[in-house]
């Protein structure tokens, strides 16, 4: 069914606000001004914002800063999730989407969690015809783009490529 991307980001934003603000955490949101709508499963998307929002949450530090950027193009359009923490190393990079794979166990083991949260986004992106970037730099941040068509079938699927 369409949906307002807007109000979903807004809605997840609401679903972490309790962690981010114990963490004293901005979350900043640059959406664009005409609501937008896609055609998505909400409940999956919502997990996949979910699931990338609470890893910038988790892995920033106390006053850290998430911004949330949604850009539109003719057929499809990016949400990108950035923060300002702790990074990945590039060694790593590579294996983040694996599962239960996960950055250096000790500071893993001590922020909880199993190493599914981004094979899952993954697997969500990929299921709605889109894809999932990220890039980061270790000790600064990391960037995730998520890139999801508007309209699910004509145009994505690849009998239908033009
Ligand atoms: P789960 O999501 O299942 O609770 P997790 O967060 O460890 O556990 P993923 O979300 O799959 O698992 O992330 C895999 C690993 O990638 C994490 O262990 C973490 O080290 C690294 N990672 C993911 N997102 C970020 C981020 N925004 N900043 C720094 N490291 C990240
Ligand atoms: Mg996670």
């Amino acid at each position: 069914a369409q949906h307002n991307i807007n109000r979903l980001i807004s809605n997840c934003i609401l679903k972490v606000k309790v962690t981010a603000d114990q963490k004293r955490q901005a979350i900043v949101k640059r959406l664009v001004d005409e609501p937008i709508s896609a055609e998505f499963d909400y409940d999956k998307i919502e997990q996949l914002v979910l699931n990338i929002l609470s890893n910038a949450i988790k892995y920033s530090g106390e006053e850290g800063i998430i911004e949330i950027d949604l850009k539109s193009y003719e057929k499809t359009f990016d949400l990108v999730i950035k923060d300002n923490g702790i990074g990945i190393p590039e060694e790593d990079m590579n294996r983040i989407f694996e599962r239960f794979y996960r950055v250096d166990k000790a500071r893993s083991r001590m922020l909880g969690g199993t190493g599914l949260g981004l094979s899952i986004a993954k697997e969500i992106a990929e299921a709605h015809g889109g894809a999932i970037g990220i890039q980061s730099v270790y000790g600064h941040g990391t960037v995730v783009t998520i890139n999801l068509p508007y309209t699910q079938g004509v145009g994505n699927s690849e009998t239908n490529v033009v």
